[in-house]
């Protein structure tokens, strides 16, 4: 057989990058749901590629075969699309990666990529260590980043142990991410990069993102963003300038609950102080071909079909489930038990105000039943219960309807305590940084008819009067008993 030589492939390549960039423009004339429904899997490369079928087939298959040497050798130099080896690419996560790329740059006017990972935790260190290296021109110089001290667990301890215990690199922590001062006194020529997490998990720390990104630039750093709590639907830091965002898709998104999964999402020509040209192009085909490559904390096709097959729903989800938060929050916040509620939507929040001016359930103007911005303030809210952390415990273990997990962004409605949860590891002392006190119930609500959330909590909460619930019901008992010994 002739061989069909090098350039065959990479004209076709070309071609069908084309074509590729062409389907995804013509996505982003598309309004968000639609996007969300269809992200870039047309019916075409469904036709050419899948076998006409319907949904995004999930590639469980480690590698992709060529049809000869020269091929595989544009290939594997990244000459031509190909997707290799499943820890590099597959199929099946680049439609999800897509659709992401896209829900989280619509109506910001950027081109975005995206890199899924196994864990919203690989995206946060996927996202960070890049910036995190010895500058070549200024050898042993020390390492530090700017980061809010509001932010999820196991941010806390990746970011204290990890980096700053572990590598030396000092974490200039922000105790009010509301003050931007305080942000920029922190900022010296060896700051790396600025982080914040916004909402925050679960204290709901918020700050004016585009200040935040003006500042980041001013000095020349990227701004990085945790977006979890917000998702697409609700708020997209790139919008306002950021440069990148990582998403634990574990949670809202990827509402079922099957498993984790996490994204890093960069606008094209980041901000940043590191010499790397191809890393501040594209910052996540920079980090798909080589660091994350080495490093392989990929997400696997199963987990990036299921993720994607939830997201298709968020924006509805988000807005269905931050209305009955609100109506949750609403019950609570008079109730005699309750001695606080946390939750951006109440008017009375402290930052009730700034979150108004940022987040909003996407394209509602654009939608029959509303047709004007809607406010839209998310799922994730906490309470605090009168009598300290022994009525805290009473309280969350009489729920009957509420799940108590760690977990949030579910169907179901979900709570946690965080300081014996979520937040354990981290000690008193940062969970005080973190602002999380010993009587704080983090509450998830989902996808449930509000009337019944409520009623549930209700009826927790009058635990405190003295009433007695009992929760397993004696007739039920040995088979909890059975249930245990499989623990
Ligand atoms: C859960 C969570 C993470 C970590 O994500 P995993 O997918 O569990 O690794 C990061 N940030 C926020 C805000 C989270 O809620």
């Amino acid at each position: 057989m002739k061989p069909k030589g090098l350039d065959h492939y990479k004209d076709a390549g070309k071609r069908a990058m084309q074509w590729h960039a062409e389907n995804i423009k013509k996505m982003k004339q598309c309004r968000f749901d639609t996007i969300a429904v269809h992200g870039i899997y047309s019916m075409q490369e469904a036709l050419d590629f899948n076998q006409g079928s319907i949904i995004e087939p999930i590639y469980m298959s480690t590698s992709q075969a060529y049809r000869d040497s020269d091929e595989m050798e544009a290939a594997l130099s990244y000459q031509i699309p190909t997707w290799c080896y499943s820890r590099i690419g597959n199929p099946s996560i680049y439609y999800m990666e897509g659709v992401l790329a896209l829900l989280e740059s619509y109506g910001a006017g950027v081109d975005a990529s995206c890199i899924a990972t196994a864990s919203g935790m690989a995206a946060i260190q996927s996202a960070v260590d890049q910036f995190l290296i010895e500058d070549p021109k200024r050898p042993n110089a020390p390492m530090n980043f700017v980061a809010t001290t509001q932010v999820y667990g196991g941010t806390f301890q990746q970011f204290a142990i990890r980096k700053e215990k572990e590598r030396n690199i000092e974490w200039r922590r922000v105790i009010n991410s509301n003050d931007i001062s305080e942000w920029e006194s922190k900022i010296d020529e060896n700051t790396r990069f600025i982080y914040g997490e916004m909402p925050s998990n679960p204290a709901q720390a918020f700050f004016d993102v585009k200040k935040i990104v003006d500042l980041a630039h001013k000095y020349g750093l990227p701004a990085i963003f945790d977006s979890t709590v917000a998702t697409p639907a609700l708020l997209r830091p790139l919008e306002f300038g950021a440069d990148i965002v990582v998403q634990s898709v574990s949670k809202s998104l990827f509402t079922s609950g099957f498993g984790i999964a996490g994204a890093v999402i960069a606008r094209k020509n980041i901000t940043t102080n590191i010499d790397n040209p191809e890393m501040k192009a594209d910052f996540c085909a920079y980090l798909k071909q080589l660091p994350n490559r080495d490093n392989g904390p990929n997400i696997s096709p199963m987990n990036a079909i299921m993720a994607l097959n939830d997201i298709r729903t968020i924006r509805h989800r988000m807005d269905v489930a931050s209305r009955s938060t609100m109506t949750v929050a609403e019950f609570l916040k008079d109730h005699k038990h309750i001695e606080g509620v946390d939750y951006l939507g109440l008017k009375e929040h402290k930052l009730h105000e700034l979150a108004k001016e940022y987040l909003f359930l996407v394209d509602a103007e654009h939608d029959e039943q509303y047709g004007s911005p809607q406010n839209r303030y998310g799922h994730l809210m906490s309470f605090r219960i009168k009598g300290g952390a022994e009525n805290t415990r009473k309280v969350f273990d009489a729920f009957q309807r509420i799940w108590r997990a760690t977990d949030l962004g579910r169907i179901k409605s979900v709570a946690t305590i965080p300081t014996i949860s979520t937040h354990a590891q981290q000690g008193e002392e940062g969970r005080k940084l973190a602002q999380i006190p010993p009587n704080l119930i983090r509450l998830c609500v989902g996808m449930e008819h509000p009337d019944d959330i409520i009623a549930d909590i209700d009826q927790a909460l009058s635990t405190l009067d003295g009433k007695t619930i009992s929760v397993t019901s004696p007739e039920y008992s040995a088979a909890g008993a059975s249930s245990a010994r499989l623990v």
